[in-house]
């Protein structure tokens, strides 16, 4: 699939244009309004925008600096959480984690000081006891990122040959083609995030088609990454029993042998809050609803997540069909 990015306008800071990847950005974008704005965090016009305009803000691209580095540690597929290259997103899946952080302003900032980003995490990588895993995708999405940068070659190949340990990102899109033939020594895990396709075409708004998801990840196993599956997040439509059955039976015929041998899956069950609902009401006001209130319950800091009982009964279906169809691929977690 070919992303079509439609970006509307450009803001930036003006420091952004001191790095090569900024005037890059420049010359790729110089027939859309560049806008100069003092912080990439600050920009007062679309703070104060409508929730309706939310798919309007989404046509924007920030450009500017990444100035906070702090690692996060992880406990799951990682080691480290850490802050990339970009945080937000062009697509607009309804439940998405990054709107809880940014609210409306969601958009895709781009950080153009990726050679300070990845010195840090090579230095951290090497000073480390053992090697560690370093999760470098969870404030954006790097494939749709890499379709406007073309960072993910450089930050593979070079994390390759200097860092210790390994790199690791999921995506919910296809175009990995440029990550085919890059020398990166196994040293980057690739992880697909699949849904239903119901789900992908009425909820993940704007990101690759199941089919093509699938054919990306098997190129990608085919080109000798390590790779895992993400099944997430697990959204309890009306009838999600067939969804899911459906889902996991097509993953067993698709998927290639190399990917269905000994990759690790993650399940994650959908988590839905208060804001994300306010946003999807206005900007959205005929998608399916996902705040469910027979099946969810608050969580605090007005979140919601499925019932313990309803979580219970979503694991036993999904261990078994996952046990049926893909044997041979353990589940990590189910959180
Ligand atoms: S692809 Fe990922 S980052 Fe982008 S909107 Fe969807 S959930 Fe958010």
């Amino acid at each position: 699939m070919r992303m079509n990015m439609r970006f509307d306008a450009v803001y930036y800071e003006p420091a952004a244009l001191d790095f090569e990847l900024g005037r890059m950005l420049q010359e790729k974008y110089k027939d859309l309004p560049w806008v100069l704005v003092e912080s990439h965090n600050r920009i007062p016009e679309l703070t104060a925008a409508e929730n309706k305009e939310f798919p309007k803000l989404k046509r924007h691209l920030i450009v500017g600096l990444r100035k906070t580095h702090n690692y996060v540690p992880n406990h799951k597929v990682s080691d480290w959480l850490v802050p990339f290259t970009s945080s937000g997103c062009s697509a607009m899946c309804l439940y998405c984690y990054l709107v809880c952080n940014y609210n409306k302003c969601a958009y895709l900032r781009l950080f153009v000081n990726r050679g300070q980003m990845l010195e840090r995490l090579l230095k951290k990588s090497r000073a480390a006891p053992v090697p560690q895993t370093f999760e470098i995708g969870s404030n954006s999405d790097l494939v749709l990122e890499n379709v406007i940068t073309e960072n993910l070659p450089y930050i593979i190949e070079h994390f390759a040959r200097e860092g210790r340990g390994s790199l690791t990102f999921p995506t919910k899109f296809d175009m990995v083609e440029p990550l085919l033939h890059l020398d990166h020594r196994g040293k980057t895990i690739f992880r697909m995030s699949v849904n239903p396709e119901d789900i992908i075409r009425r909820v993940e708004l704007g990101t690759s088609p199941l089919g093509a998801r699938i054919r990306a990840l098997n190129d990608i196993a085919g080109a000798g990454y390590p790779v895992g599956l993400l099944i997430a997040p697990i959204i309890l439509l009306p009838d999600w029993k067939r969804l899911y059955h459906d889902l996991i039976a097509r993953l067993a015929d698709e998927l290639s042998p190399r990917v269905k041998q000994g990759s690790l899956i993650e399940i994650i069950l959908m988590t839905y809050s208060y804001v994300q609902d306010a946003i999807n009401t206005d900007a959205f006001p005929n998608a399916v609803p996902l705040l469910d209130r027979a099946t969810m319950t608050g969580r605090g800091r007005g979140k919601y997540c499925y019932r313990n009982d309803v979580r219970a009964e979503v694991e036993a279906f999904l261990r078994e069909e996952l046990a049926a169809c893909l044997p041979d691929m353990p589940i990590l977690y189910i959180s």
